[in-house]
């Protein structure tokens, strides 16, 4: 039995039909070889970063048990951002589909491709509200301190929870 890690991947889209991109995102996930969903959170509506003139964003965080590397996951999670068709151009512009890799057990990996925890998870209320969720109590985001340490640090404006069930 290969060695399970748990990540946390948050999920983010705000066109064509968000519900359904990330409905079906979390099934895609849960299909991958040596990938096993373990728990999403609540669906949030987020108002957007950067350009104001796009819609509103649904967000959702996901744990997985993985035996895959990071490197791996990543790759993977691509993958499915590409099958969603999504248009990357504008920095923060809208997307079909943003799958971000948050945290990979408890490593720190900065590399040309790959840094975790995910850049910005502190002051992201639509990554830290879902993320507290379905973390264990007491975890610690490697280099930034204790999850609940971050969260008192930051606000929920603009943040709120749906009652939609995911997935
Ligand atoms: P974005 O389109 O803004 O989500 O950024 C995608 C780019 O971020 C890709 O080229 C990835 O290689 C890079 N990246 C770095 N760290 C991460 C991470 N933790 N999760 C997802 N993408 C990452």
């Amino acid at each position: 039995m290969e060695a399970m890690v748990r990540a946390y991947v948050g999920l983010g889209s705000n066109l064509d039909d968000p519900l359904n991109q990330l409905r079906q995102a979390l099934r895609e996930l849960d299909g991958l070889a040596r990938v096993r969903l373990a728990a999403v959170s609540s669906l949030y509506r987020s108002t957007p970063m950067g350009p104001a003139d796009q819609p509103d964003y649904l967000n959702a965080v996901a744990a997985l048990d993985t035996s895959l590397d990071a490197d791996g996951l990543l790759v993977l999670l691509q993958g499915i951002e590409e099958f969603h068709h999504r248009v990357r151009g504008m920095h923060w512009g809208p997307r079909t589909l943003d799958l971000d890799l948050l945290l990979y057990g408890d490593q720190c990996i900065d590399t040309e491709h790959l840094r975790v925890p995910h850049q910005g998870l502190q002051e992201r209320n639509f990554v830290l509200y879902p993320l507290a969720e379905i973390a264990p109590p007491g975890l610690v985001v490697p280099g930034q301190g204790p999850l609940a340490e971050l969260l008192a640090r930051c606000p929920e404006t603009g943040l709120e929870r749906l009652e939609e069930a995911l997935p």
